[in-house]
């Protein structure tokens, strides 16, 4: 088994390796000993993180123990989440391009697959213009995390209008599942619209083909985990 730590690494590799990360976008797990921090790494590429880069957070996403390293300017959107939401213990934020199109276009992210199930019913659209106006588009003040928290409610992922997405998940292995199957019905959704309209799960379909048995996340994590080669 795994410390908390070294499955927040394999995390960061698995989400790089598979295409939801790249040089940017990070990816946080909730302390499991202290509902009060989660561990993030230092600024890094997610693939090239290591342990040692992990460093540990409070709530307001400043470091436990002050650092002169360089840290993710975005950090405030985990703080922010695990503050709203105590059922989440994995978070991953992202601009992964299959789902870049449903950020910028009159798109509606829908469920077209048995695993993309794990987007759920409903995906809230925020638009930092909002509330903010004019901005760079990087989420990097408490207000701006505090309203993206909001607009993600109780749902499982929230897309971030000409930026990115946030994902959240009840464990590590949940949010690898959710991260890359959102993105891989993204890309499938889109590919069939290139043929017509397409015929999306109904909310009693989704309901469903959510319900993910244990066994399925874990046999994902194994082999996703073996494929970023941290085993
Ligand atoms: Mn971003």
């Amino acid at each position: 088994m795994d410390t908390p730590k070294r499955s927040l690494v394999t995390a960061n590799r698995v989400l790089a390796r598979e295409g939801v990360l790249d040089a940017f976008g990070h990816v946080s797990l909730r302390d499991p000993a202290d509902a009060g921090r989660f561990f993030l790494s230092r600024s890094l590429a997610p693939e090239l993180v290591d342990e040692v880069d992990i460093l540990d957070f409070d709530l307001t996403s400043q470091p436990v123990t002050p650092t002169e390293q360089a840290l993710y300017s975005e950090r405030v959107i985990h703080g922010a989440i695990y503050r709203a939401r105590p059922d989440v213990m994995a978070i991953c934020h992202h601009h992964a391009p299959p789902l870049l199109p449903f950020c910028l276009a009159d798109l509606k992210l829908q469920v077209v697959t048995q695993l993309g199930a794990t987007i759920g019913k409903q995906v809230p659209i925020w638009d930092q213009r909002d509330e903010f106006g004019a901005t760079n588009h990087l989420v990097v003040r408490e207000d701006e995390a505090a309203s993206l928290a909001r607009c993600l409610g109780s749902h499982s992922i929230v897309l971030m209008k000409r930026h990115g997405a946030t994902v959240v998940g009840s464990s590590i292995e949940e949010l690898a599942f959710r991260s890359i199957y959102s993105c891989r019905d993204a890309e499938l959704q889109l590919r069939a619209m290139t043929y017509g309209p397409i015929d999306a799960f109904s909310d009693a379909e989704i309901d469903l083909a959510a319900r993910y048995p244990a066994a399925t996340l874990a046999r994902a994590w194994h082999y996703w985990r073996t494929r970023a080669a941290t085993v």
